[in-house]
């Protein structure tokens, strides 16, 4: 295991140096600390330097993790494909959902979600690759999905998510981000209330945030090359 607290201390300084040079207001970006298979030593290890949300993508590692974390005040946040037998656990256990990315499963996680913990806040998973393989709701068919799952009782659409496909180049990658941020503005002005755009990775965060992210997803550059 790498020594988390230097790369948590230089991924903070990223985002907060991003925030400046693209005029965003500090502490407009919150940082989800990507924790799919890391082991619950470097979780607590990120804990222990006060980073309090962490992103998981498969439904029973996940499990296992917050059980042998059940003593620290975690915000836990699922980033994974969701399949429509894995809901119940994610809508009892999780705080946040970015991957929602068709009705089906967002009916599912309504019901499920128990009246008790409050609504499931969720963010609708967007393709703009275009790629029939990839998740995510195709940017046609999202105002649909956003109008009808913000009636959903059980949950509470905060925005958008969205996964690009790697691209070196700064430009680029803005590009991508940028069509996100109008996709939120257009559902903003359509009168959904949402405040989130969940963009951006280790390897393109500053061009997120000058896109306006409000979380960026890091996984390796605070806790090293995933295990198998
Ligand atoms: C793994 C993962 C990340 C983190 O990616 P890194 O490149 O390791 O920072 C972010 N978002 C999602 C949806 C992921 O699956």
């Amino acid at each position: 295991m790498i020594n988390i607290a230097p790369h948590l201390r230089a991924v903070r300084e990223r985002i907060r140096a991003a925030e400046e040079r693209f005029g965003r207001p500090p502490d407009s970006v919150q940082l989800l600390a990507v924790s799919k298979r890391h082991p619950v030593t470097a979780l607590r290890a990120a804990h222990a330097q006060d980073q309090r949300r962490f992103g998981e993508s498969y439904v029973q590692e996940a499990l296992v993790k917050m059980d042998r974390l059940i003593d620290l005040d975690i915000e836990w946040h699922f980033i994974g494909p969701l399949q429509s037998n894995k809901t119940r656990p994610v809508a009892e256990r999780f705080h946040w959902v970015h991957s929602v990315d068709r009705l089906k499963i967002a009916r599912r996680l309504a019901e499920q979600r128990p009246i008790t913990l409050g609504p499931l806040n969720v963010c609708l998973e967007v393709n703009l690759s275009g790629e029939k393989s990839k998740s995510g709701v195709s940017p046609d068919e999202l105002p649909e999905l956003a109008k009808t799952v913000d009636a959903l009782t059980g949950l509470r659409l905060r925005g958008l998510m969205c996964i690009p496909a790697p691209e070196p180049d700064f430009r680029r990658q803005r590009q991508v981000f940028a069509r996100l941020r109008r996709l939120v503005e257009q559902l903003s002005s359509d009168g959904l209330q949402l405040d989130t755009l969940s963009m951006g990775m280790s390897n393109d965060l500053e061009a997120a945030i000058a896109e306006g992210a409000t979380i960026v997803r890091v996984g390796t550059a605070i806790f090293g090359p995933r295990g198998g």
